[in-house]
């Protein structure tokens, strides 16, 4: 049987072995995600939330030992990982086990005295659900919660990154006696994941990479099935010269440096007021070198290795691209030498241009490309200026000019001065090539749904 190494990026060390999921198992647990259908369907959003609570309560018991499992397996600095990895996926979890009876609830949508329309939100049928490595726990939470508690059954393929955190996961669900082909788990890579959506499934839901959700869309489209696809980003961060600038650039370096910068929506290109361009630069520059660098167990290391070598690799590629282009290193540009996994040093470039690699691919690592404008139009042009559009961040002191950047910006979620949009309750995808469709909130669950209205007589 063919393995997967899971390898621990921080000492380049072999963490555990898991067996790739045979083409056989994989018609196998579409199968018995098939039978378990309509038995799903039919127990109802009430019984559904009830077995899933117990599902909640177990992983929630062992939080500990997944936070720890995550950040061994990828990398994630601790202290980060509890709160965003595991803290997000647990709230958004909760938030849908507390919300689904009433947004899945038939709607009367029209009412007269002959005659009444309802709109019920019925299951769409399997899902296959394949997600990245970067919040492990998160993304399972994310990508396979709210459809189960919408009556989908599911087959579950986490990435090859981080095969031993879905071994856990599964390990805790089996406990939790959930109705047999509700939930399956398969592993292994992308052959897996094209396998799996090449199977008689109803729906794809998929978060990772864009090059990967144009290949599903293509082929969900031969099928005629529906897809939810979140995918990369190049979130641009406008600074004008109003701003707090000690506060402005502590909320630039939370939102970009996150993970390792390993975070879909972070903040990757960076648009400063060219009056203050010198200061930001300085004071982000001196954040960075004074940063912690290290193992990610350590509660103290706020920057941690990147998840894989081929990340480094990349990564790697796009800073010297920029660098031969004429980019000016204000700090980093290299790997770390002296520790021995997938470290690069936390990096800021000047001297940016449109044809560099970091400016126009998406950057998943620790480096941020700044640049500076000088007109409004400038600066939501530069903003616009990718393929992507997924976050944007602006900061100003005048909330009229935020607002109005706001209003050109191309981005399915914005943030204003820092404030969080990653809420249970708030919807999240992309514009352009970050995606199609909206997880989480009502919009997510009848994202999953297929929308079926009834007209009755009275
Ligand atoms: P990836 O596309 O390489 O892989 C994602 C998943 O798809 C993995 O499980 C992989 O095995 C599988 N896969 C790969 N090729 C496949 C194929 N041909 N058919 C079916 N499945 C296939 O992405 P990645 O490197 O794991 O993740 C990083 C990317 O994810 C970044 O672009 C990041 O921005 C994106 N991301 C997006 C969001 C969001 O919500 N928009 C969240 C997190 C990460």
């Amino acid at each position: 049987m063919t393995k997967l190494k899971s390898i621990n990026p921080s000492n380049k060390k072999v963490l555990g072995e898991v067996d790739v999921t045979s083409e056989g198992e994989v018609v196998k647990k579409v199968q018995e995600a098939r039978n378990a259908k309509l038995m799903w369907k039919e127990i109802g959003v009430k019984k559904r939330v009830e077995l899933l609570t117990k599902v909640y309560d177990a992983l929630y018991e062992r939080r500990g030992e997944i936070a720890k499992a995550d950040s061994t397996e990828m990398g994630f600095p601790i202290t980060q990982c509890r709160d965003y990895n595991l803290g997000d996926g647990f709230s958004f979890f909760k938030w849908n086990i507390e919300n689904a009876e009433k947004i899945l609830s038939p709607e009367v949508t029209y009412e007269d005295e002959t005659s009444k329309s309802t709109v019920y939100y019925e299951p769409r049928g399997v899902l296959a659900v394949i997600q990245p490595w970067n919040f492990p726990f998160c993304q399972w939470s994310w990508g396979v919660v709210a459809g189960l508690l919408a009556g989908n059954t599911v087959v579950y393929k986490p990435s090859e990154e981080v095969p031993l955190s879905a071994i856990l996961i599964e390990e805790i669900v089996n406990l939790c006696n959930l109705p047999k082909g509700v939930l399956n788990f398969v592993y292994g890579d992308g052959k897996v994941g094209e396998f799996l959506v090449n199977q008689d499934i109803d729906m794809i839901v998929f978060t990772g990479s864009t090059a990967t959700g144009k290949k599903l869309y293509k082929i969900a489209a031969d099928k005629f099935i529906p897809v939810q696809l979140e995918l990369g980003g190049s979130a641009p961060g406008i600074v004008f010269e109003d701003v707090d600038i000690n506060k402005t650039v502590d909320t630039v370096f939370d939102q970009r440096f996150i993970n390792c910068g390993q975070a879909c929506d972070g903040l990757k290109r960076l648009i400063v007021h060219k009056s203050i361009f010198n200061e930001v630069v300085e004071k982000l520059k001196n954040k960075l070198e004074s940063s912690i660098i290290g193992d990610p167990l350590d509660n103290n290391t706020q920057f941690g290795p990147l998840a894989a070598e081929r990340q480094l690799d990349l990564l790697e590629s796009q800073v010297n691209d920029a660098i031969e282009k004429g980019a000016k290193v204000i700090t980093g540009g290299e790997r770390v030498h002296n520790l021995e996994g997938f470290y690069f040093k936390p990096t800021l470039l000047t001297n940016i241009k449109p044809e560099m690699r970091v400016w126009n691919e998406e950057v998943f690592g620790p480096v941020l490309p700044v640049i500076a404008f000088d007109t409004e139009v400038e600066a939501v042009k530069l903003a616009n200026d990718t393929r992507y559009g997924l976050g944007a961040y602006v900061y100003s002191s005048d909330k009229t000019r935020a607002r109005r950047i706001v209003g050109m910006v191309k981005a399915g979620n914005v943030s204003i001065n820092g404030s969080n949009y990653v809420l249970p309750m708030n919807p999240f995808g992309g514009y352009k090539e970050s995606g199609i469709g909206r997880e989480h909130g009502k919009f997510g669950f009848h994202d999953l749904t297929q929308i079926k209205v009834v007209a009755e007589e009275k």
